[in-house]
């Protein structure tokens, strides 16, 4: 059966990206679609983790550097977190791996630079994916647009709703193995040095944190976020939560006394790792959050975004060379 592409990956965030930059010399014919034109926003916290920058210096030293190079102006390097106990005991920590805060606006976009610089995969933006089918012979997307594209393996990277997981290897919302998350932009920030995140753990919402986290040229992302489950017992409203606690909690009040909040307070779902979700699917693999691979603790996925896209493209290039798709030779990838 003739194929559009080998490789199919839906979703160009920090998985699909770096799921392209595996592929990169392979030699398969690897497509890139995204919804959104770039740069795009995403909802998050900004704060890209150590690991993240590993995979990537790993995976080529030269894309980790101008990764960085991409991103200045628009990022901080992280050195400390600074964490405050809901008594108001803070302890800091002091990191030596490399860490930095960028928004997600610039550094997905940077990410994105580095496969259009360094790759053969053809990149289309404006693609949403609205149908997504799969057997034994190949895989299938359909656009908004009506265009349908075949291929070989699809690797789903398509975020928290993600259409191919939902198509392809669904599984119920389990809220206790789920996040919400708000998040607002700020300058002015009082008493937070550049290089410091901070945040500040609550007694009144125990499963959950809220942050200040420094995003370069002088802006703050700030923001809280708590298991689902609680939030539905609890019945709460993040985004009044989030504006009570600048106006009232004692370690954010005199910092925020100047300052301007830039755009409003956003939510977005974050699924944790730790569920039964499977990871596979026919004729596909899911990568980041669409496969549900959040840090429970901490609540970070871009790290494990990465290191998923890296695996899976491992794996499509195994697959792809023994032309060999069937459940059993995809299931090492999970
Ligand atoms: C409030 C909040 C704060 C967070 N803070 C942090 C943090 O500080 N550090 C951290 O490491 N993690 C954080 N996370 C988690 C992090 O944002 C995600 O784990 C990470 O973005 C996952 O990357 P991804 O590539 O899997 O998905 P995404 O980044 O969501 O990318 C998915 C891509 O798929 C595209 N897409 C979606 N549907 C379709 C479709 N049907 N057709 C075509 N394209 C589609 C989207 O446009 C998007 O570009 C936070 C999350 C939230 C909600």
């Amino acid at each position: 059966m003739p194929y559009d592409y080998d490789v199919l990956i839906v979703g160009a965030g920090p998985a699909g990206t770096a799921c392209a930059l595996g592929l990169a010399g392979s030699g398969l014919r690897v497509v890139l679609l995204d919804k959104a034109q770039f740069p795009r926003d995403k909802v998050c916290g900004d704060a890209i983790p150590s690991p993240a920058l590993k995979a990537l210096t790993r995976l080529n030293p030269a894309w980790a550097a101008e990764l960085r190079e991409l991103t200045a102006g628009h990022r901080t390097d992280m050195r400390t977190s600074r964490l405050v106990s809901p008594a108001g005991t803070g302890v800091s920590v002091h990191w030596q791996a490399p860490a930095f805060n960028s928004p997600r606006l610039h550094f997905d976009d940077a990410l994105l630079t580095l496969v259009r610089r360094h790759t053969d995969t053809d990149i289309r933006e404006n693609s949403s994916v609205k149908t997504v089918t799969a057997d034994a012979d190949g895989a299938a997307v359909q656009l908004a647009d009506g265009t349908r594209l075949t291929a070989r393996l699809l690797i789903g990277c398509d975020g928290a709703h993600s259409a191919v997981a939902r198509a392809l290897a669904p599984a119920p919302l389990d809220r206790a193995r789920h996040c919400a998350a708000v998040r607002a932009y700020f300058e002015e920030v009082d008493d937070v040095p550049a290089t410091t995140s901070d945040f500040l753990f609550l007694g009144r919402y125990r499963a959950g944190y809220c942050w200040v986290f420094p995003v370069g040229a002088g802006r703050f992302n700030v923001g809280f976020g708590m298991l689902s489950s609680d939030v539905a017992r609890q019945k709460l409203d993040l985004k009044l939560v989030l504006q009570e606690l600048l106006e009232t909690h004692p370690h954010l009040v005199p910092r925020f006394t100047r300052a301007r909040q830039l755009g409003p307070i956003q939510g977005f779902g974050l699924p944790l790792g730790g569920s039964a979700r499977p990871l596979t699917g026919p004729r596909a693999l899911l990568c980041g959050d669409a496969a549900a691979l959040i840090d429970p603790l901490q609540g970070h996925g871009i790290d494990t975004a990465v290191i998923s896209g890296l695996l899976a493209a491992e794996h499509a290039a195994r697959c792809c060379a023994a032309d060999t798709f069937d459940p059993t030779d995809l299931a090492p990838y999970a």
